[in-house]
């Protein structure tokens, strides 16, 4: 090692040399003797929705902490910290001296929506209403409820409310606060593309029309490149050192970290490059058909929700994406797949063996991961194994610990890994992008693909993340309808038709960045977007 990594370099040898310069400078804040230090800030603006792009554990909480006035950076004198006249006076002539500035002078004021929003209920006894009148401070109460479309929960305990409802709830109590900076950690988790582009909308709003400061962490590529206008790259050894990039545009700051090379800092922070294709895979038929099913449907209930399935195939060795919106049947779908529930009509039992991940994943044994991980493969610990499941999932340094003491990122990869270890014909996941952070994602989705490819295995991915989606799936079933009420599967079909039939229904269209070739949500009503609306070709415009 090279004495910061606290293991194994992830790069080759070379890299080991190509050091970033700002570890020679003096830190803005480090937390003691060889403990976590924060190299670089990102700097606000009014008016601005400023993103930043990066793992966990990189520092992006504690430069929020230092820009909030909550946390006083030491300059990494950690001993005798100088204090506030000291921090001004080194960021004197920066971006940063005015901020720094008023927060020395206790002019801030702050908003935050934390990252995990499933623990609001232990904090919060009420309804939601009782929630947002208490942040009100705007009186916009009845405007979000409405574009948020959380009217429906307002008088319901917040104890009861959905991963997907608590995320709005919070965003909306955030945003009706009335302070000048706005702290957001993460506003997609458990929301899905539709409801994801609104949150983006209504935080540009708020910035562009009373000029307040907008501060985002967000994994979701798509909508932060819409969603922000400057992006800071966030860089370094988690837990162990971090560096802040200076702002970068938003697409330069993308392309870059997809590239995995950083062109002013002069860094590589990956080995490789991730890539889109332009064009819609060929549609090949990968191997022949592993299973085909009748028309299904099923309702829970007297009729509350019901579901209908167009039968179909699924191929052999391919990746099956499956989209649509929350509550419109999908999960219903993969249970009717496994056989956990029973069908009203049409016979769904595949008579394959499936290895099934669920969205929301609970495995609270008291159980070590490298024990929990044997026990069902007996690959566990062989080079196959540690090269293309444990590497790319990060599960070497939390093998010793407790199932029942891991992280929401940590379980989602142990998850994953176990799903992809069982010996089955089919492979499903659902949601494998939750709680992981854009690095986990870029590597979860190449340890999926990887695994396909190599051992001809049949996957299924339930999933809100474009990205994730397009370098995963070869072909696409589109969930449609109006969700909590009826959904409709359609039968699966190739990337180009299905996307079309997927955004067509939410209106969204994506062009190409030039360079890279990745996907960007146009503006709606810009003449690209009216012209691939016309042409109906609203992801792989030619
Ligand atoms: P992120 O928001 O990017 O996930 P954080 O700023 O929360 O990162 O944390 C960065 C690192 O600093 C982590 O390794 C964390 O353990 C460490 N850290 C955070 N707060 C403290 C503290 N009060 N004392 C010591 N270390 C801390
Ligand atoms: P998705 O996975 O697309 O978000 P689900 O299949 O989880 O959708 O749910 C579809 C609808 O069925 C939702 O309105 C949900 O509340 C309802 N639902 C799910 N499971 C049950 C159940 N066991 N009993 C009654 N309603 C249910």
């Amino acid at each position: 090692t090279c004495g910061i990594c606290v293991e194994k370099c992830p790069f080759d040898a070379i890299e080991i040399l190509n050091l970033p310069q700002e570890l020679d400078d003096q830190p803005a804040h480090r937390y003691g003797e060889n403990a976590f230090a924060l190299y670089g800030l990102p700097v606000p603006e009014e008016g601005k929705v400023t993103g930043i792009l990066g793992p966990n554990g990189i520092g992006k909480t504690t430069a929020v902490r230092i820009l909030a006035g909550e946390l006083e950076p030491n300059l990494g004198e950690h001993e005798e910290p100088p204090g506030w006249d000291a921090v001004l006076d080194a960021y004197r002539g920066t971006e940063l001296q005015d901020y720094i500035e008023s927060i020395r002078d206790g002019e801030i004021t702050v908003a935050r929506k934390p990252q995990y929003v499933d623990q609001i209920p232990e904090q919060f006894e009420g309804n939601t209403r009782e929630l947002l009148e208490r942040a009100d401070e705007r009186g916009v109460l009845e405007e979000l409820a409405s574009r948020l479309s959380i009217e429906p929960v307002l008088d319901q305990a917040i104890d009861d409310l959905s991963g997907g409802e608590l995320q709005r709830v919070a965003l909306a109590a955030t945003l009706a606060r009335d302070t000048d900076f706005y702290f957001l950690d993460e506003i997609t988790p458990y929301l899905d593309i539709g409801q994801r582009v609104i949150a983006a909308r209504l935080i540009r709003e708020l910035a562009a029309e009373e000029d307040k400061s907008m501060l985002v962490v967000e994994h979701d590529l798509a909508i932060l490149d819409l969603l922000a206008d400057t992006l800071h790259v966030a860089y370094g050894e988690p837990g162990a050192y971090g560096v802040i990039t200076s702002p970068k545009s938003v697409r330069n700051g993308i392309n870059e970290y997809l590239g995995g090379y950083l062109d002013n800092e002069n860094m590589r922070i990956r080995p490789e490059a991730i890539g889109f294709e332009e064009h819609a895979p060929r549609t090949v038929e990968r191997g022949d058909t592993l299973v085909s099913y009748p028309d299904i449907s099923k309702s829970y209930g007297d009729g509350e929700f019901s579901l209908t399935v167009e039968g179909g195939e699924i191929h052999e060795n391919e990746v099956l994406g499956i989209v649509g919106p929350n509550g419109i049947g999908k999960s219903t779908f993969a249970r009717l797949l496994t056989g956990e529930l029973e069908p009203d009509e049409g016979d769904a039992d595949l008579d394959l063996d499936i290895s099934y991940k669920p969205q929301y994943v609970t495995i609270d044994q008291r159980m070590r991961v490298d024990a929990f991980l044997s026990s069902i493969t007996d690959q566990f610990g062989s080079s196959y194994w540690t090269t293309e499941i444990a590497q790319p999932l990060q599960l070497e340094r939390i093998m010793e610990q407790n199932l029942s003491d891991l992280s929401g990122g940590e379980r989602q990869r142990v998850a994953i890994a176990a799903c992809l270890s069982e010996s089955a014909d089919l492979y499903l996941l659902d949601e494998p992008s939750a709680h992981l952070d854009v690095e986990q994602r870029v590597q979860a989705t190449r340890a999926i693909r990887r695994y396909a490819e190599q051992q001809d295995a049949t996957v299924l991915v339930i999933d809100h993340d474009i990205y994730m989606i397009d370098l995963l799936a070869d072909r696409l079933m589109v969930f449609e309808g109006e969700p909590a009420v009826e959904g409709h599967a359609g039968t699966p079909q190739a990337m180009r038709s299905g996307m079309n039939d997927f955004l067509a229904n939410l209106e969204v269209t994506f062009r190409r960045d030039e360079r890279t070739s990745r996907p960007r949500i146009n503006k709606p009503g810009s003449q690209l977007d009216s012209q691939q609306k016309r042409e109906g070709e609203y992801y792989y415009a030619p």
